[in-house]
């Protein structure tokens, strides 16, 4: 008989009260102002803020669908919209939160500390104080920070932090940093504006040759990858296309090995939001048994229904494991 997975869900947003106190009263930019206007009323609403606040809760329900331990991070788009002292301060004061309350319910809690790339030295000197002195499992970072994407040369010190200190970069979606054709019908937010800006950011990390560069880095993707397992075989023949086709002509960096090989060497998804056994075997196909993770997406998303996706998906013992908690542990070091 083969005992029962312990479940590990790794993309489980909170924030502390305190945070929502600070971070609210702060200004945010002209360009920032829509999502920022739509995330402070989800925040500020009922039950969402509770669900978001209550840890307690967030217990009783992790006990009622079987989760034994979750990964925490702050609450997306984090310290991000913030002027960048703000969001340096802000973010230590997180993470010291983040700290406390894994310390006090390690047997129940990991943590994804933030960081504010708006000060990417600062942000360098607090993956350390992350990875080092608070012990926490890696990093989660919103995409773009005002515009900017990491394979931006001003970054260099944060991925050469989260490379040395082995930190796993979870990199979550927030809303488009382009956002003309996504502002009408709602389409900015997790319908279709996140996946895109996400699966952008990734993206731009291989074709960039920043993968080269930081060849030791852990990229995390939600949802599946974002919609890159989709397009993976395009995108290789694309790539090679190019370079073949266009010569010196194209705009693509000469990279040492294909897209695909990137994904799979340097990507680990997580099933967050989708409970769809199509996806699961794309991903699975895409990065290797052994990289994907299980996420629920808390509060966004049914924690009993993804749960049961977890349960009941047609793949083997082995791949469950793997997704249930193995894949976890290697990575976030939560053994
Ligand atoms: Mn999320």
């Amino acid at each position: 008989m083969i005992a029962e997975n312990r479940v590990i869900a790794v993309e489980e947003h909170f924030a502390p009260e305190s945070f929502f106190e600070i971070a609210h009263a702060l200004e945010v930019s002209p360009d920032d102002r829509a999502e920022m206007d739509l995330m402070r009323t989800v925040e500020q609403s009922e039950p969402m803020r509770s669900q978001l606040v209550d840890l307690d809760a967030r217990i009783a329900e992790m006990d009622s669908v079987g989760v034994d331990l979750a990964v925490l991070s702050l609450n997306p788009p984090g310290v991000q919209p913030y002027q960048p002292a703000a969001a340096v301060a802000l973010a230590r004061t997180f993470n010291d939160s983040l700290f406390e309350i894994v310390h006090r319910r390690p047997d129940r809690f990991g943590g994804l500390g933030t960081v504010a790339p708006q000060d990417p030295d600062a942000a360098a000197e607090e993956v350390e104080r992350i990875m080092g002195s608070l012990g926490l499992n890696g990093i989660m970072i919103n995409s773009h920070t005002n515009g900017h994407y990491l394979d931006d040369p001003q970054f260099a010190p944060l991925l050469a932090a989260a490379e040395e200190r082995s930190a796993p970069l979870y990199l979550h979606p927030r809303v488009p940093s382009v956002l003309g054709p996504y502002l009408e019908y709602g389409m900015s937010g997790a319908i279709w504006g996140y996946q895109a800006e996400a699966g952008l950011h990734a993206m731009r990390l291989i074709l960039s040759g920043t993968l080269d560069r930081y060849p030791g880095l852990t990229i995390v993707l939600g949802h599946l990858g974002e919609g890159i397992p989709f397009w993976l075989k395009r995108i290789d023949n694309r790539h090679a296309f190019a370079h073949r086709v266009a010569g010196a002509a194209t705009a693509m960096p000469k990279l040492e090995l294909t897209p695909s090989e990137y994904f799979r060497r340097n990507f680990v998804l997580t099933t967050s939001g989708i409970d769809d056994t199509n996806v699961l075997d794309l991903g699975l196909r895409a990065v290797g048994d052994d990289n994907v993770m299980f996420a629920i997406d808390a509060p966004y998303e049914n924690a009993a229904s993804a749960t049961a996706f977890l349960r009941e998906a047609p793949v083997t013992d082995a791949q469950r494991a793997s997704i249930s908690h193995l894949t976890a542990e290697r990575v976030f070091r939560l053994d």
